[in-house]
C-alpha cells in the first residue's frame, strides 16, 4: 500500500502534535480527524458540521502537515480577515487575497504565496477564477481546494451567492485536484446540490451531530418584549448578545430602547450602507458593543466565539434559520443561552410577509407552499411539549438519546404547567360573536378590557354585555390569549389587509362547553442554572476572569485584532481557574500553542501573579 497516498504516514499523534503546537488543543472534535484525513488523501469530501463544530481546523491542518499550499474559498471579506488574524496569531503561515486590500498588501500576499512558504490562501470565488490566479495554481501545482460555507452554491440554501456558481469550473480546470466542501446546513437537498454543483467525485460525506449540548434553549410567550429582552440582557452583563427581530424598523426601535437604558447596543440590517454595516460588525468583534439587534442579514460574517446569548424577539421563519442563528452562540464550547420570545401573532406576520415575497416569484404557489410548511414546523416547535434538544435533533433527522437534556425550558421544568383556560376562552369567543365577527384582534381586546375610546362609543360596543368582562386581565396577556386561540385553530382570523376574527366549528364546541381549552400562562422570567453552567464556572475566580478579559481587550487594541483572536473565553476561564505561573503550565491551557505562549505568556502570567 502506498502510505503517502493513504495518509497513513500521518498517524494521529502527528496530527495532534501539530494541533497542539499551533492551536494548543489536546483533542480533535468529532469528525475532524476523518475530514483531515480526506484532505491528506486528496479525496473529495463534503463535511457537514454544526456552527462551532470546528470546520476550519479540518482544512488548516493538512497543508501544514505535508508542507503544501492549499486554497480556501470564502464568501466574505470579513470572514477572511478574521480568519487570517486568527491564523497569524497562532503563527500559521497564511495569506488572503480580496478586494478590500491595498495594492501593497496584495503584492505582499502574492509574493508570499509565490515563495512557496504560504500554507493556506484565502480567496473570494470571483478572484479565484481570474487568469492570474488560475496561472498561479498551475505554477505552484496546487491540488487541494476547500470551499467554506459551501451551501452558498445552492439555490436551496439560505445564503445563495451567484458568484459561488463559478466554482463549477474548478473540476474542469483541475481534474486531478481534490475539493473539500464545508457547510453547517443540514438539509439533504442542499447537500446533494453541493455535490452536484462542485462535481465532487465519490466524496467522503461526513455529517456531524447537530445537537449543541452547551446551548440552553428557552421558549417564552411574548408579552412586553422590550422588558423581556432587557431582563435577559441583564443576565449577561458585559457579554456578547445577539437579538434577532423580523423587521428593520423593529431592530432600530429595540436598539434605541436598549441604548436609552445604558446598554452598549446597535442595530444591523440589510438596508444600511455597506460601510455602516462593516463598522457595526467590527465594533461588535472588537467588544466595543455588547449587543447587536439585527435582522437575518446579520450572519455569516460573525466569528466572535464568545456570544453568550442569542435572543429571538420573534419567531424566525424556519427551524433551519433558528438553528443557524442560535448556532452563533457558544462557539467556544462554553454554555450559552438561546431564548425565543414567541407569540402566535408571529405566524400571521410571517404569512403575510411570505405572501408578499411569493408574489414576485415565478412559481408563486410552490414557493408559498414550501415556506408555509417550514413556518408550520417552527410553529410546532414553539408549542410547549417536547425537549428542545430532542425536537431539533429529530428535525434534522438525528436521534437524541438523553432522557433529560438539562438544558432547555422543558427539561429544566421552567415553563410551568399549561393552565385550563376554558372560561377565558369562552369570554373571548362570545365577545367575537357579540361584535358580529366583523372586528380584528385589537378591537375585541379593547371591548373585553373595557377601553373608554371614541371608537367604542361610535360603534356602541360599550353597551355590549362583554364590555369590560376581562378588565382585570392585562391587555398584553389578553392579546396573547386571543393569539393562542387562533394558533390552536379555536378561532379564525381572516387573511388580507384588515383581518377580522370569526367563529369556527371548534369555537362553537368551546362555547357549548363540549371542549376544554389549555393555555400557556404568562411567565415570571425565572430561570434555573444548568449543570453545564455550574460546572464551567467551578473554581473560576470571577474577578480574575474579568480582569483577564480586560487585559485581552487591551492587547487586541494594540494589535488591531479582535480580542477572541488572542484567547477564547474558554482559555481565560481556565487561566482564572488554574492560575498558571510557569511556561509549561501556561502551555497546558486549552487554546494556548507555542506562538501564543511566546507572545502573551509572560504578560498574562504576570497579571495572574499580581492578582490576589
Ligand atoms: P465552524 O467553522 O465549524 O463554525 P470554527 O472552525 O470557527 O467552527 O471553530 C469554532 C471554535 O472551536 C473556534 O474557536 C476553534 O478554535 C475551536 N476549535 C476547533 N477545533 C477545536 C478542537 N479540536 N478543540 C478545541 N477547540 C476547537
Amino acid at each position: 500500500m502506498d502510505l503517502k497516498a493513504s495518509g497513513q504516514e500521518h498517524p494521529l499523534s502527528r496530527i495532534l502534535e501539530t494541533v497542539r503546537l499551533y492551536w494548543g488543543f489536546d483533542r480533535l472534535r468529532p469528525l475532524q480527524e476523518e475530514a483531515i484525513r480526506a484532505g491528506l488523501d486528496h479525496r473529495d469530501s463534503l463535511v457537514v458540521l454544526p456552527t462551532g463544530g470546528g470546520k476550519s481546523l479540518c482544512y488548516q491542518v493538512p497543508p501544514l502537515l505535508v508542507e503544501r499550499t492549499d486554497i480556501v474559498i470564502s464568501p466574505l471579506i470579513s470572514l477572511m480577515k478574521d480568519q487570517l488574524d486568527a491564523l497569524q496569531a497562532c503563527g500559521y503561515p497564511a495569506a488572503a487575497l480580496h478586494s478590500g486590500m491595498t495594492s501593497q498588501q496584495r503584492r505582499q500576499g502574492e509574493s508570499f504565496i509565490a515563495s512557496g512558504k504560504c500554507r493556506l490562501v484565502l480567496v473570494a470565488p470571483e478572484r479565484l477564477v481570474t487568469p492570474w490566479f488560475l496561472n498561479l495554481i498551475q505554477r505552484r501545482s496546487i491540488r487541494a481546494f476547500a470551499v467554506d460555507e459551501a451551501h452558498c452554491i445552492s439555490h436551496w440554501g439560505h445564503d445563495f451567492r451567484p458568484e459561488y456558481r463559478q466554482l463549477a469550473v474548478l473540476k474542469e480546470c483541475f481534474p486531478d485536484a481534490s475539493i473539500q466542501a464545508y457547510t453547517a446546513t443540514a438539509t439533504q437537498r442542499v447537500r446533494q446540490d453541493i455535490i452536484e454543483q462542485l462535481r465532487l467525485k465519490d466524496p467522503a460525506v461526513l455529517v456531524g451531530c447537530f445537537d449543541r449540548p452547551n446551548l440552553i434553549y428557552r421558549l417564552v410567550p411574548r408579552q412586553d418584549v422590550r422588558t423581556q429582552v432587557r431582563q435577559v440582557i441583564d443576565r449577561h452583563p458585559n457579554q456578547a448578545v445577539i437579538v434577532y427581530c423580523i423587521s428593520r424598523s423593529d431592530t432600530q426601535s429595540l436598539a434605541a430602547h436598549l441604548q436609552s437604558r445604558g446598554v452598549r447596543a446597535a442595530y444591523y440590517h440589510a438596508g444600511m450602507k455597506a460601510d455602516e454595516r462593516r463598522k457595526t460588525q467590527d465594533a461588535f468583534s472588537n467588544e466595543q458593543l455588547d449587543v447587536i439587534v439585527a435582522t437575518v442579514a446579520f450572519g455569516m460574517g460573525i466569528d466572535r466565539s464568545d456570544v453568550r446569548c442569542v435572543i429571538h424577539a420573534a419567531m424566525p421563519k424556519s427551524i433551519e434559520h433558528y438553528q443557524q442563528e442560535t448556532g452563533r452562540a457558544g462557539r467556544d464550547g462554553l454554555e450559552a443561552e438561546c431564548i425565543l420570545f414567541y407569540s402566535p401573532a408571529d405566524v400571521l406576520r410571517w404569512k403575510s410577509l411570505l405572501e408578499k415575497t411569493a408574489e414576485q416569484a415565478r412559481n408563486r404557489q410552490e414557493v408559498l407552499k414550501a415556506s408555509v410548511e417550514l413556518l408550520q414546523q417552527i410553529r410546532r416547535y414553539c408549542a410547549p411539549g417536547r425537549c428542545r434538544h430532542k425536537a431539533l435533533s429529530e428535525y434534522f433527522g438525528q436521534t437524541y438519546q438523553d432522557v433529560n437534556c438539562n438544558a432547555c425550558d422543558i427539561c429544566l421544568n421552567e415553563c410551568g404547567e399549561l393552565e385550563e383556560g376554558t372560561v377565558s376562552a369562552q369570554m373571548i369567543l362570545s365577545c367575537v360573536g357579540r361584535v358580529g365577527q366583523r372586528f380584528g384582534i385589537g378591537h375585541v381586546v379593547d371591548v373585553l378590557c373595557g377601553a373608554d375610546t371614541e371608537r367604542m362609543k361610535s360603534v356602541r360596543h360599550h353597551e355590549l354585555s362583554t364590555y369590560g368582562l376581562m378588565k382585570t386581565t392585562a391587555k398584553k396577556v389578553l392579546t396573547n390569549m386571543v393569539y393562542q386561540l387562533v394558533d390552536q385553530d379555536l378561532l379564525t382570523r381572516t387573511n388580507g389587509e384588515y383581518p377580522v376574527l370569526r367563529l369556527n366549528k371548534a369555537s362553537w364546541q368551546v362555547l357549548r362547553g363540549q371542549r376544554k381549552v389549555w393555555l400557556v400562562p404568562p411567565k415570571t422570567g425565572k430561570v434555573k442554572k444548568t449543570a453545564h453552567e455550574k460546572e464551567s464556572w467551578e473554581g473560576v475566580d470571577g474577578d480574575l476572569f474579568e480582569s483577564l478579559r480586560r487585559l485581552r481587550t487591551q492587547m487586541a487594541r494594540e494589535r488591531s485584532v479582535p480580542p477572541y483572536v488572542i484567547f477564547s473565553d474558554a482559555a481565560l476561564r481556565e487561566m482564572a481557574r488554574r492560575r498558571p505561573l510557569t511556561g509549561p503550565g501556561f502551555l497546558s491551557i486549552h487554546g494556548v500553542g507555542e506562538k501564543k505562549l511566546s507572545d502573551f505568556g509572560d504578560i498574562f502570567m504576570a497579571h495572574i501573579r499580581a492578582h490576589e
